[in-house]
């Protein structure tokens, strides 16, 4: 049997996953785990980086994290979850690395930027919170991954992990690391409810897969749309509004939305009758995942454990990744 091309991908377990996370990453992840041999971490380390002084969130929001996983339908029978800090292998690789990377390529990485900028991080940066892109590529490459689903703005990250692998077999003359492709699920990162370019669980302008219907709803009626349109006469902007952003990669009936983004422009139809509709396809979606979500509330010391044993798995995949690099480099004895 031909070997299954690898998939590694993951989430930081700072908070329950929302929207973005699910058009994003999550449903290619449920999509494609039949095809290809597939290992999720749950980056606790990395979500300690700009987290350190609050371990309970970090690691309260571990069981969430796999009961969404559980929701949107990722088989743990099928995909290996596993958890970052169970992997050691991964510190060693990401040390092998970083000699491969430079301070100014990191200052230059256009998500570090937005992100040092949206936690107020400036001059007081953890130098872990630095790396953590770096740390990153030793993620991907701990099971030579092939392709990384994700979201739009980790794009700059599946580059330095081409990079780095590139670099390093050069220098060694070998073909060891992989140079992964990234896979999007969307063209943009999915925007927040208060118009904001991304939504994002430390944000806080969530939808998350875990808000009830009525929560859903009440998230979908404050959704940013045309703030200078008064009057329902009053032509509305299309661009920007982040209703339409949401009908476009929620409302499977393009026409429809096409019909209701002319009306909303000649002021004849109310923003209520589109969030209205919003909410129909929304929920369409949503209230599955919400059903399955809580299942999976009662299989959470199962789901854990099935966890740590994928642990165990990928640390051994790594421990030989981590041996070739050191042979490559005349580290070992
Ligand atoms: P935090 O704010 O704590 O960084 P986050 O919401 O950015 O949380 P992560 O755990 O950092 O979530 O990201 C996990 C995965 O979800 C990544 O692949 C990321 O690209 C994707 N993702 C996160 N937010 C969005 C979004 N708004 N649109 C599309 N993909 C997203
Ligand atoms: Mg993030």
């Amino acid at each position: 049997m031909e070997k299954r091309k690898r998939i590694l991908t993951g989430d930081r377990p700072t908070g329950r996953l929302h929207i973005g996370h699910l058009l994003g990453t999550l449903q290619n992840r449920v999509l494609l785990q039949d095809e290809y041999e597939e290992f999720i971490i749950v980056a606790n380390i990395q979500a300690l980086a700009d987290n350190f002084a609050n371990p309970d969130k970090v690691r309260e929001n571990i069981e969430e994290l796999l009961c969404d996983y559980y929701a949107t339908g990722l088989d743990f029978d099928k995909a290996t979850v596993f958890i970052q800090s169970e992997v050691p292998e991964i510190h060693e690789i990401f040390m092998y690395l970083s000699n491969f990377a430079t301070v100014q390529q990191v200052q230059h990485n256009p998500t570090i930027k937005t992100e040092l900028i949206q936690k107020g991080l400036g001059d007081s940066t953890p130098l872990g919170f630095f790396l953590y892109p770096i740390h990153q590529t030793a993620d991907i490459l701990c099971v030579n991954a092939d392709l990384v689903p994700v979201g739009k703005d980790q794009a700059p990250m599946v580059e330095d992990t081409r990079q780095l692998a590139r670099k390093f077999n050069r220098t060694y003359g070998v073909e060891l690391l992989n140079e992964p492709q990234a896979l999007f699920g969307t063209e943009i990162n999915v925007p927040g409810i208060d118009g904001a370019e991304k939504m994002g669980k430390s944000l806080n302008n969530c939808i998350y897969l875990s808000d009830s219907e009525e929560e859903l709803r009440k998230k979908v009626f404050k959704i940013y749309t045309d703030p200078n349109r008064i009057h329902a006469t009053d032509p509305g902007k299309v661009e920007g509004n982040i209703a339409f952003v949401y009908h476009d990669l929620f409302n499977p009936n393009v026409e429809e939305v096409s019909k209701m983004k002319c009306l909303y422009e000649r002021g004849r139809i109310k923003d209520v009758e589109i969030k209205e509709r919003l909410f129909e396809v929304m929920n369409e979606k949503l209230a599955p995942i919400r059903v399955r979500r809580i299942e999976a509330e009662g299989m959470k010391k199962e789901l854990l454990e099935k966890a740590v044993v994928g642990s165990q798995k990928v640390s051994a995949i790594a421990r030989g990744i981590a041996d070739s690099m050191k042979e490559a480099m005349k580290l070992k004895f």
